[in-house]
């Protein structure tokens, strides 16, 4: 059998969950929209029938304190509940079980009633926290306590308690955030009597046939944060006094180190919750960058966990769980950890969806039917937007053929799939190829599309993506100017000192392809670069010597405007790429002109001086205008046309954009 530890059911004596796979807390933003619960309800659902063991709701507060943003979820009253209702009764029809996770935001609150143990303002938050008098901590028990009792009446299965990512609980553990002198603080023993009480209060409250996880920080990764010894002591008494099981969380929000994006390799941290294995009589969940069924079987063939938990995953691909145990695992679209349609939408306070599946979040509103009048389709063009506009267009019965000039399709994607720490990219490269062969989608490679050819669809659809802008630069441009396509694709050899014109993704993602080359990251040099103490001596799990690798290159990396380097890349993970690039040495100039190319190098004119950057190359990376000419060419033939991705808008394009336009156009068609 496929994934077989997968796929073995987990007996929790009073109940049993089918299989090995938790689809982890996820806040998407229905939760606070019209009409959201019922919204919530059918995404929620589309993942039970989807074969996933257990889910975890994305975090909802305990009362008005808690909450994370003004307007954020909240369970308090029956109002609330008979909107829970909605989503556990849909739930519970596709066979499927749910916990509601209840979470407290304390000093992260995006408002100015943030409460924490200390008055201590987190790097992260706009607000200072109250300090919570004694009175105000009996009562927040009282109320993580009544949330779980409103969800239990909601019909959840069980609740996860919110001990990790920084989060309230995680702000009483810690010196750093509990700086109390009284019986909330002082010693870890008082410290942690807080979280101890609520699941304890919780159990009690609940009775015995009631799902209790408790997401327990086990690496904090921040400067005072908890030793190996004090989470192995709450690990236990969170055991003692009730929870049915202990996920793992890695890292606070406001850590320095990237714990789920894309560069973070492959379950990279489930070494952590090993450390706890046979130290607990009850199951253990790991997470963090778990995104194939291949991944996840071998973290519990290794005996790190007794369950795995993904969530991004679900949102790529609500169907993960049974295409793996069916042995179709090469159909699943996978998460790519790029976090750019999830959680940068968050961020933007945006409702979250998925780059490579625009489907998430919107299963009430983007529906694939099949056509009654099934169309001839040419789709010329096979980056992100063509490979969706073709592969929706054919499962809506459409006949389609892809037209692509290059002798292998993915466009775009194939230069970004070249980038170390973007390897991720060939998944959705695989998930597409294999979409094209299961649709009988015609291919035609090494082929340039033309006027001639038109008669023969009803549609055309132009997805010819963009081509680099060129710029005008004075001075000796031969042999020294090079474009960034030519980089990626290793056509030229570059030399050991750059100069990057363009401090956008490309000119960053060039600079990291210069130094790192194409080979992911093994998680030992992850940690190591990252300052990840494995044997976690360290409070926090951080080391406390500094990485330092002697570049391969010598990088300038050049912006005409003020600003931060990718600063219009999304707010989860522009931090990684600047605090890379810093780790490599890359010199990061902004605010500047340039001047000429020379023999020499590139002159560029910064604070009225002009500066000669000695470099052997220069490479072009200053953003993309639309290859359009083919629309140009046939708008006004017979069939219809259509104009999508980076051929129509270059400003701004990124697969996200060009996966929806593409997805949004074949179900229009
Ligand atoms: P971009 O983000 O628009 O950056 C273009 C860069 O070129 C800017 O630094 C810009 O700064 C410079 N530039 C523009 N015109 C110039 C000119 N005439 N002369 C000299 N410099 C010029 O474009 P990109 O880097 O090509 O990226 C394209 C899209 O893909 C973007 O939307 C990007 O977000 C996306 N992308 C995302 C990622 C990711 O990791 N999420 C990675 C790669 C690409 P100045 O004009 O100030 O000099
Ligand atoms: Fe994964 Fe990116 Fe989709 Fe988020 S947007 S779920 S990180 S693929």
């Amino acid at each position: 059998m496929p994934f077989a530890r997968l796929n073995t059911p987990l007996d929790l004596g009073f109940t049993q969950i089918k299989n090995r796979v938790l689809m982890g807390s996820m806040h998407t933003g229905l939760e606070e929209e019209k009409g959201g619960f019922e919204k919530l309800a059918a995404f929620y659902a589309e993942r039970a029938r989807g074969g996933v063991g257990l889910i975890v709701t994305g975090g909802i507060a305990p009362d008005f304190f808690g909450r994370l943003t003004p307007g954020a979820a909240k369970i308090t009253n029956d109002k609330e509940v008979r909107e829970h209702r909605i989503i556990t009764k849909a739930v519970h029809e596709q066979g499927g079980k749910i916990c509601m996770q209840i979470l407290h935001a304390g000093r992260y609150a995006y408002h100015p009633f943030a409460i924490a143990p200390s008055a201590i303002k987190a790097p992260i938050a706009p607000f200072s926290p109250w300090y919570m008098p004694n009175w105000l901590v009996e009562s927040t028990i009282d109320h993580f306590v009544r949330a779980a009792r409103l969800a239990q009446r909601a019909g959840y299965d069980g609740v996860e308690v919110m001990g990790s990512e920084g989060y309230l609980i995680n702000q009483f553990l810690t010196y750093r955030t509990n700086q109390r002198r009284d019986v909330w603080g002082m010693s870890f023993e008082n410290r942690m009597y807080f979280a101890a009480a609520i699941v304890s209060r919780i159990r009690h409250a609940t009775g015995r046939n009631f799902i209790i996880i408790y997401r327990l920080s086990m690496l904090d990764l921040v400067e005072n944060g908890q030793s190996w010894n004090e989470v192995e002591l709450l690990a236990k008494r969170i055991e003692e006094v009730g929870a049915s099981m202990i996920n793992t969380g890695i890292g606070w929000h406001e850590a320095r180190i990237p714990t789920i994006a894309q560069m973070v390799p492959r379950g990279g941290f489930s070494w952590v919750t090993k450390r706890l294995k046979g130290k607990l009589r009850i199951p253990l969940i790991t997470s963090n960058r778990i995104n194939t069924p291949e991944v996840a079987e071998k973290i519990l063939q290794d005996d790190c966990a007794d369950m795995v938990s993904m969530a991004r995953p679900f949102l790529a691909d609500a169907e993960f769980v049974k295409k793996a145990i069916e042995g179709r695992s090469d159909e699943i679209n996978t998460c790519i950890a790029c976090n750019q349609s999830c959680l940068d939408n968050i961020f933007n306070r945006k409702t979250a969806s998925c780059l490579v599946n625009p489907f998430a979040c919107r299963e009430t509103e983007l529906i694939l039917k099949t056509t009654e009048k099934p169309q001839k389709i040419a789709v010329v063009g096979s980056g992100p937007a063509g490979l969706s506009a073709a592969v929706n267009s054919a499962r809506r019965g459409h006949s389609v053929t892809i037209f692509e000039m290059n002798d292998r399709i993915g466009g775009q994607l194939l230069m970004a799939s070249a980038v170390s720490g973007k390897e991720e990219f060939h998944e959705t490269l695989r998930y597409f190829r294999r979409q094209i062969e299961l649709l009988g989608i015609g291919q035609k490679l090494n082929y340039k599309f033309s006027k001639s050819d038109a008669p023969n669809f009803d549609q055309i659809i132009i997805a010819t993506g963009v081509k680099p802008r060129t710029i005008e630069i004075p001075g000796e441009h031969i042999g020294k100017v090079v474009s960034y396509i030519d980089v990626l694709n290793r056509k030229v050899e570059v030399g050991h000192r750059v100069a990057i014109i363009g401090a956008g993704g490309i000119g960053i993602d060039v600079a990291m392809f210069l130094l790192k080359g194409s080979h992911p990251e093994t998680i030992n040099d992850f940690l190591d670069k990252w300052n990840i103490d494995v044997d976690v001596k360290n409070r926090g799990g951080l080391k406390k010597t500094q990485f330092k690798e002697k570049p391969s290159r010598q990088i300038f990396l050049l912006q005409r405007k003020k600003g931060k380097a990718g600063s219009a890349l999304g707010k989860t993970t522009a931090w990684i790429h600047r605090e890379e690039l810093k780790k490599y040495g890359v010199k990061y100039l902004d605010d500047l002109q340039y001047e000429a190319i020379t023999k020499d190098g590139l002159r560029i004119k910064r604070n009225e001086e002009s500066i000669l950057l000695e470099v052997d190359h220069i490479v072009i990376c200053a953003g993309q205008i639309s290859e359009n000419d083919l629309y140009n060419e046939l708008k006004d033939s017979s069939a219809i046309v259509h104009l999508i991705g980076g051929a129509n808008v270059a400003g701004e394009l990124n697969a996200a954009r060009a996966i929806k336009e593409g997805t949004e156009l074949a179900l229009s068609i």
